[in-house]
C-alpha cells in the first residue's frame, strides 16, 4: 500500500520583498484507500501545501520531509511526481494553450503508465469516464482550462483523476463554484476512485458542503499554517455547526 507521509514540512513564499513562512510544521500521513479531508479559514495555508507537494517554484521547503513509500518527493521534478503516483488538482488550474483535453489525457496517461494505452481501449475508457461525469464529448477537443467555466474545469480534473489512477490525490477546493448538480458529479467521481481501494485521497476544502457527499475517513482542522486537530467524520460535522472560529482566536489563522 502506497503510503504519502508529510513530516513537519515548513514552506515559505516572498512576499512585498519579505519572506513569510506559510506552512509552520504540517504533520500528515495519507495511506492507498483513505480519504482525508483538510478543511481550514481562508489564508491558513491550505492551497500552500497542495502547491508545495506539487513542487510549484515559487514556495520555498525550509524544513521537513516529503515522501511517498519511502521516495522522496521533494527531490522530485513535476513529471516524477506525476510518474511516481502523486496527482494535484488545484484550485487554481491553470490553461495549456494549444493542447486537447484528448490529447492532454493521452500524454499524462503515457508518461505515467510507462507505455502509451492501446489507441482502441483507450478511447473506450475516456468516453466512457466522460459519460460518467456527464461531460459533453465535444470537451475531448478543447484546449485545456481554456475558456473552461468553474464546473468544466472541475469536471475535468475528475476526469483525468479516474483515468490516470494515481496512488495519492490531492484535490484542492475541487467543490468551490459548483452548483448542486455538478457537486453531485464530481464528488461521485471521487467516490468511484475511492471505491476502488487504491487511491488516497487528500480533499482540502473551505467548506463543509461537499463532504455531504464525500465522508472522509479522516478529518484533519487546518489553521495558521498547521493541523491544529485530527477526527473522524464527526469532526467536519461539529465545523459545519460552530465555524473555524475556536481554531483563529488570536489571529491564528494569518
Ligand atoms: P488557503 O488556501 O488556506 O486559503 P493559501 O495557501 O492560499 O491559503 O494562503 C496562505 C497565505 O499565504 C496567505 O496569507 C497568502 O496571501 C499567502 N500566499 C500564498 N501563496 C502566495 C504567493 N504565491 N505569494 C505571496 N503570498 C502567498
Ligand atoms: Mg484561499
Ligand atoms: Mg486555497
Amino acid at each position: 500500500m502506497a503510503t504519502l507521509e508529510i513530516r513537519d514540512l515548513h514552506v515559505t513564499v516572498e512576499a512585498d520583498n519579505a519572506t513569510k513562512e506559510i506552512l509552520k510544521g504540517v504533520d500528515l500521513t495519507v495511506k492507498q484507500g483513505e480519504t482525508h479531508a483538510i478543511m481550514g479559514p481562508n489564508g491558513s495555508g491550505k492551497s500552500t501545501l497542495a502547491y508545495s507537494l506539487a513542487g510549484h517554484p515559487k514556495y520555498t521547503i525550509t524544513g521537513g520531509t516529503v515522501t511517498l513509500d519511502g521516495e522522496d518527493v521533494l527531490e522530485m521534478s513535476v513529471d516524477e511526481r506525476a510518474r511516481a503516483g502523486l496527482f494535484l488538482a488545484m484550485q487554481y488550474p491553470v490553461e495549456v494553450p494549444g493542447v486537447s483535453v484528448s490529447n492532454f489525457l493521452r500524454t499524462s496517461a503515457t508518461a505515467i503508465r510507462g507505455e502509451a494505452p492501446k489507441l482502441r481501449t483507450w478511447v473506450k475508457e475516456v468516453k466512457e469516464a466522460m459519460q460518467r461525469l456527464n461531460i459533453d464529448p465535444a470537451f475531448a477537443e478543447r484546449n485545456v482550462n481554456e475558456g473552461f467555466s468553474g464546473g468544466e474545469k472541475k469536471r475535468h480534473e475528475i476526469l483525468q483523476l479516474e483515468l490516470l489512477k494515481p496512488k495519492v490525490a490531492v484535490l484542492d477546493e475541487t467543490d468551490s463554484g459548483l452548483d448542486v448538480d455538478a457537486l453531485r458529479v464530481v464528488s461521485e467521481g471521487v467516490n468511484r476512485v475511492r471505491e476502488t481501494g487504491e487511491v488516497g485521497t487528500l480533499l482540502i476544502t473551505h467548506y463543509t458542503r461537499i463532504l455531504r457527499y464525500i465522508k472522509p475517513d479522516h478529518v484533519h482542522v487546518f489553521s495558521g499554517g498547521r493541523i491544529v486537530e485530527s477526527g473522524g467524520a464527526e469532526l467536519a460535522d461539529k465545523l459545519e455547526n460552530e465555524g473555524y472560529e475556536a481554531y483563529t482566536k488570536g489571529g491564528a489563522s494569518a
